[in-house]
């Protein structure tokens, strides 16, 4: 399969140079040439998930050279359960994918433990290590660093935002070995993925330490997270004999953006919607159709704080915005109040406790037209509750106790440096830690 540009410029590539490089040269996204139809009889919901995956992806990777490991990748990346559970009893069918299972208890551990198995996967010119360079607002560092963390061959350095990522974030993106470099930037997180863009730009140090990305436009992730919407529609077929609607927490739209190629590949998905916070981006897009990206907001929901969802591109190379209304397919916006009620409500009502992002999507279904709830509907939780106890527990009263993952990361010690916004100072923090490479990479 070939993978081009969403703004059809340039030649096409092969999977892996569309992994390996991110970004399409003229600053657009890769996408496959064609979505493969697949017979959703031909997948077995209850298969495990590693398989699911090979199979389901087999035609993504037809022609690479990665296409012998694709087994291989699925077994290391797809390593802990994500289960589809029916929390309410006053809505029997209302589910939740919980997508918090991995090592950092959110869903960026799927896209960065695939991500990180392909790269090392992949033919390396010389010995040294390469080094990924993530610029992240709280989950995706971690989920980099966890994915790293047992690999051979590559080093991470971390730049998150000052003051900005909770206790708990804070601490899974800090409590590594040697071989990641956690860095924290002034003041926000928009600062951090600038300096990124800096140092990639900047070709002494692109050579010095093997510069590779993972940032969240790579086609890796969004690969590796069609699986769970496949097993979750398959399930939930199997079960009440209808198609899954999902409900997806959305910021950049990679999570929803595998969903969508999903439903476009013949599998048993109604609507999607996607859940954002007070940031009205996509809800306004929804609504009269103009796309006007802008600076985000701070919200409860952090990791959704997107003004201009990167995936935007892929969406609307996959849709006109009548055709998507036409799908079901639509973005509501959920303001902080709302996200803060529904937490404390459905903690009350039914012993649930959800993470802020998630609870925006518990918010949209209860929103929903009450005709709706006849249908199947699955909240995807992309993070457990835990990772935000500042925000969780005083609106619940209580303590929420970590996910044994996290746990076992919270008694690792935890260090990181300030470094200045400035390409020197990160050069300085990577020569302190890291050699450089020994042989020029060309
Ligand atoms: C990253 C993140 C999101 C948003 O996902 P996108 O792919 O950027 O839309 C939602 N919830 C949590 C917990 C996240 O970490």
């Amino acid at each position: 399969m070939d993978y081009v540009s969403t703004r059809a410029g340039g030649p096409a590539v092969s999977l892996s140079q569309a992994i390996a490089t991110g970004l399409a040269p003229d600053g657009g996204l890769y996408v496959p040439d064609t979505l493969p139809q697949h017979d959703p009889d031909d997948f077995d919901p209850e298969a495990p998930l590693e398989r699911l995956a090979a199979d389901l992806l087999a035609p993504f990777f037809d022609g690479d050279p990665l296409a012998d490991d694709l087994e291989r990748l699925c077994k290391g990346a797809f390593t802990f359960p994500i289960p589809l559970t029916a929390p309410r009893g006053d809505k029997p069918l209302f589910r939740v994918l919980e997508l918090f299972h991995g090592p950092t208890a959110a869903f960026k551990d799927m896209g960065a433990r695939f991500l990180a198995q392909a790269l090392s996967a992949m033919e390396q010119p010389t010995d040294d290590p390469f080094t990924v360079l993530v610029a992240t607002s709280g989950d995706t560092g971690g989920a980099v660093a966890a994915a790293f963390d047992d690999l051979d061959g590559a080093q991470v350095v971390i730049l998150f935002p000052d003051g900005r990522v909770s206790s708990l974030q804070q601490h899974q993106l800090t409590c590594w070995s040697e071989t990641v470099l956690s860095l924290s930037v002034r003041p926000d997180f928009d600062a951090c993925q600038a300096l990124a863009k800096r140092a990639f730009a900047d070709p002494d140090l692109t050579e010095t330490f093997r510069l590779t990305s993972a940032n969240s436009i790579n086609i890796a992730r969004l690969l590796a997270q069609m699986v769970y919407y496949v097993q979750a529609s398959l399930q939930v077929e199997a079960e009440t004999g209808q198609s899954a609607n999902f409900i997806v927490p959305t910021g950049n739209l990679g999570n929803a953006l595998a969903g969508l190629w999903v439903k476009a590949m013949g599998f048993p998905v109604g609507r999607i919607l996607f859940a954002t916070n007070a940031n009205k981006t996509l809800s306004e897009y929804t609504l009269s159709g103009s796309y006007t990206p802008r600076a985000s907001v701070a919200t409860l929901a952090s990791a959704m704080d997107v003004g201009a969802p990167s995936n935007f591109e892929r969406l609307s190379d996959l849709y006109d915005h009548k055709t998507m209304v036409e799908q079901g397919i639509a973005a509501r916006s959920v303001p902080d109040e709302a996200i803060s009620g529904q937490i404390t409500r459905d903690y009350r009502g039914h012993g649930i406790i959800w993470c802020p992002h998630t609870a925006a999507a518990a918010a949209v279904y209860d929103d929903l037209d009450p005709h709706q709830w006849a249908r199947p509907w699955v909240v995807l939780a992309t993070a457990h509750a835990s990772k935000f106890p500042e925000t969780v527990e005083p609106l619940i009263g209580e303590a929420v106790p970590p996910v044994p993952a996290l746990a076992a990361l919270l008694d690792r010690p935890s260090r990181f440096e300030r470094i200045d916004d400035d390409v020197e100072a990160l050069g300085r923090a990577m020569r302190q830690r890291f050699r450089p490479v020994q042989r020029p990479v060309r």
